[in-house]
């Protein structure tokens, strides 16, 4: 069985603040990425006693440099994706070669009432594909879809676990918080968090054969809506992007990668509307 891991930060347990996931704070951020690496192992330790050999884990978060790679396991049956830009951002290293992917640390999405929601990025005030409003977890579960790879384990708050698990049925949700507000949470401590995974995995590992590849049905639709009208002015330089409201734009194609690629290229494209500022 070869499995992938995208490990997002946002999601994991106790962590309530930017400052806890930003690489540049020197005071939370060491302990946080340290808890967020734990996870990662924990779900490594448990899909392996479900059965996976090969495991590719692709660090997903902010830089994409996070990980503590030294307490990842030693050997060549796994690898780690860091760095960013990666072409396929969260998604990276994902073919159809693999049998299954897990999300760790998720968090949900854009406007949701919860701890650090949002959707790749600060300018996404609501994203959605054919008029369904999207989650980085369902976006990445459509691209996954896209290869005929389902999505067996999500981790991270209650919002998201949730409501992925409601669309995904086949999946194992592991809640390891509950927010309080955008920067509170009520959360297992790391330890629980970190044995709930582990099981949370072994069981994943069991639910592969009955599991189906989440998609969208094509023609594809994104539609994006930004927070202020200048990101919408500079994601509607992009080719292919249509503006249909001051603050909205629009992206169709038959084919979910590119609709996906230029979901990500729009999100890096607006950020240079809040540096011209
Ligand atoms: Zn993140």
């Amino acid at each position: 069985m070869k499995l992938y891991i995208s490990c997002d930060m946002e999601g994991t347990a106790g962590l309530c603040s930017w400052k806890q996931c930003d690489p540049s704070d020197l005071h939370e951020y060491p302990i946080f990425r340290s808890y967020m690496t734990r996870e990662v192992r924990a779900a490594i330790d448990g899909a392996r006693e479900g059965g996976a050999r090969r495991i590719v884990v692709n660090d997903s978060h902010w830089s994409m440099r996070n990980l503590l790679l030294d307490e990842l396991p030693a050997d060549d049956d796994v690898r780690v994706i860091s760095g960013a830009p990666k072409p396929w951002s969260m998604m990276q290293g994902l073919d159809a070669s693999i049998d299954a992917v897990f999300f760790t640390g998720y968090h949900a999405k854009a406007g949701d009432s919860a701890t650090l929601a949002h959707t790749y990025s600060d300018d996404v005030y609501r994203v959605t594909v054919n008029g369904t409003p999207c989650s980085e977890a369902l976006l990445n579960a459509a691209l996954a879809g896209s290869y005929g790879v389902p999505v067996v384990l999500i981790t991270g708050d209650r919002t998201i676990v949730e409501e992925s698990v409601a669309v995904m049925p086949w999946a194992v949700g592991v809640a390891v918080k509950d927010a309080v507000g955008f920067s509170a949470a009520n959360s297992l401590t790391p330890q629980a968090a970190r044995e709930a995974i582990r099981a949370g995995a072994r069981e994943a590992m069991a639910c592969i054969a009955h599991a189906k590849p989440f998609v969208f049905d094509a023609p594809f639709e994104l539609t994006i809506e930004t927070a202020t009208v200048e990101q919408a002015d500079f994601i509607e330089l992009m080719p292919g992007f249509a503006r249909i409201g001051g603050r909205a734009v629009q992206f169709a194609s038959g084919d979910y990668p590119m609709l996906l690629a230029a979901f990500l290229a729009a999100t890096r494209i607006s950020a240079a509307a809040d540096a011209i500022g």
